[in-house]
């Protein structure tokens, strides 16, 4: 098992779950939330609204992760976390945003969730550094496989070259290289048939 790195729109993934980069009231926003939104259609953000408030505002608090249908999208769950926003790096945004990979695969084995797929959570508007959250993301999924049969596919989602790089440079660094054609490049109907056949 590795972990793969595939670049292009999460949406179109016919994976077991895909993880949403949401905020803390779930209720929809920019980036990677709106494009889900979008392409899941408005019963999930009503389904988001059911969704019980912990406290005003929020239903999802920061490092948590949630779960919804994936409604209209090709995949079959939606995991809704919320990253930290970036401050100075002493706010504990590294171990938030270790949570965020870490309780979003301790729900993928809940839910006998074989294949999910991770955007660059807190790379967008909340402002992480890129190679700092890429290595966070290259610690957890590592250290989840290597403890762990499923989800036997973990693949990290770059949107951009930049990030794309980032995640081959720190699985590099954790040990793990990444091949030029790794299993993830693969069109969403390939990976739905690849799915279905599991
Ligand atoms: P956050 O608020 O956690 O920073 P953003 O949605 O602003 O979340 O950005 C998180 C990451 O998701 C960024 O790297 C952004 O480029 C990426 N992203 C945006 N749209 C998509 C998409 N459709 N598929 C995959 N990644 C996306």
């Amino acid at each position: 098992m590795k972990i793969e790195v595939w670049q292009g729109d999460i949406t179109t993934l016919a994976v077991d779950a895909i993880v949403n980069a949401a905020n803390e009231t779930l209720l929809g926003g920019g980036g990677v939330d709106g494009a889900i939104h979008r392409a899941a259609g408005p019963e999930l953000r009503d389904a988001c609204e059911r969704l019980a408030l912990v406290r005003p505002g929020v239903r999802c608090p920061t490092g948590e992760v949630l779960a919804t249908e994936a409604f209209a999208l090709p995949a079959r769950h939606v995991f809704h976390t919320v990253g930290p926003v970036w401050h100075d790096g002493h706010r504990d945004e590294p171990a938030l945003l270790a949570n965020c990979y870490w309780k979003s695969l301790q729900l993928a084995e809940k839910l006998e969730v074989r294949s999910i797929a991770f955007p660059a959570i807190s790379c967008g508007v909340y402002g992480y550094p890129l190679y700092q959250a890429a290595q966070i993301a290259a610690t957890e999924t590592i250290a989840w496989q290597r403890g762990h049969r499923e989800p036997r596919r973990i693949i990290l989602v770059a949107y951009n070259s930049a990030t794309f790089k980032a995640y081959q440079q720190a699985l590099l660094a954790a040990g793990q290289p990444v091949e030029e054609a790794c299993p993830a490049e693969r069109s969403a109907q390939d990976m739905r048939i690849a799915t279905a056949l599991e």
